[in-house]
């Protein structure tokens, strides 16, 4: 499976971090590469090929033809839009290379010629030419002008701004400690059957970010300092729990089960993992809210 930075290079095309760009039979072509740590299935390359305006009509019979030929194609999902063309590659065993892509493109834009489908020049906000600059839309090329691109950038950077400082609702909360409870759950019982697995507390800050998105909680500045302290919070009175079951089964006070050398090293071990595991869980949660965070991102 080649790489978008093999193919951009064999194709002499741009290269940026996550995404190449070209021009193939005067038509901009973006294609990106979508990168999934927790997924393979979701590691895939995106075609994203913008044109003038066609008629619903047009679109139809686009839409028949990719339908049609999808296969040749090497199209996993498309889909034809008023203005621009989108389709995830299904790379298969053979997987996309330079040599393979440029055939994709050839039928594409051949099958743009018989319907009379035309570079895009107008602009990607007022659909207005002469264009005068290009904007990158989430990392789609796309032709605009210079006024309208910063108009733009302003808009997503106020509304960006808005959310950050939006105040969250208290059921939202509710959500993130009833789900940080809930995640806590496994590792809790694990510990108390004496199964030491300490991976399991990742889950707590993972299930307490669904709680808090599952009852209406907004993603502001302050929310992921909060989860943390609601998961760190939850992880801790896990370990309060585990030492006074083994007050509880030994018949003993707290002050002998921490005096006790080797109640002492396995409560430290214990809290020790599954800070480090909860650790983990939070950074997940980060890049998660990081994700939600930025929708749309111009440059
Ligand atoms: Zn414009």
């Amino acid at each position: 499976m080649a790489s978008i930075k093999k193919i951009g290079t064999e194709l002499n095309w741009d290269i940026e971090k996550k995404a190449i760009y070209g021009n193939y039979s005067g038509f901009d072509v973006t294609l990106e590469q979508n990168i999934s740590y927790g997924n393979s299935q979701n590691n895939f390359k995106i075609l994203y090929i913008p044109y003038n305006d066609i008629t619903s009509a047009t679109a139809g019979v686009l839409n028949g033809y990719l339908k049609a030929n999808k296969k040749e194609l090497k199209l996993a999902l498309f889909e034809v839009k008023q203005d621009m063309l989108i389709a995830r590659l299904g790379e298969g065993l053979k997987g996309i290379n330079a040599e393979r892509l440029k055939e994709i493109l050839q039928l594409i834009v051949s099958q743009f010629a018989q319907l009379s489908i035309e570079t895009k020049d107008t602009c990607a906000y007022c659909n207005q030419e002469p264009v005068d600059a290009i904007a990158y839309i989430n990392k789609i090329k796309l032709p605009s002008h210079e006024s309208c691109k910063q108009n733009a950038i302003a808009n997503v950077q106020a509304q960006k701004e808005k959310l950050a400082n939006e105040p969250s609702s208290p059921l939202g909360y509710m959500g993130a400690i009833a789900g940080a409870v809930i995640g806590a759950i496994p590792f809790t019982v694990a510990l108390l059957f004496n199964w030491y697995i300490g991976i399991l507390s990742i889950l707590t800050g993972v299930v307490c970010y669904e709680g808090y998105k599952l009852l209406g909680g907004k993603v502001n500045k302050t929310t992921k300092y909060i989860l943390s302290l609601i998961s760190f919070t939850v992880i801790l009175a896990t370990n309060i729990i585990l030492a006074y079951s083994i007050v509880l089964e030994y018949d003993v006070t707290l002050n002998q089960v921490l005096n006790n050398v080797g109640a002492k090293e396995y409560l430290i071990e214990s809290v020790g993992m599954s800070a480090l595991f909860g650790l983990i869980g939070v950074f997940y949660v980060f890049s998660r809210i990081k994700n939600d965070e930025h929708k749309i991102e111009i440059t």
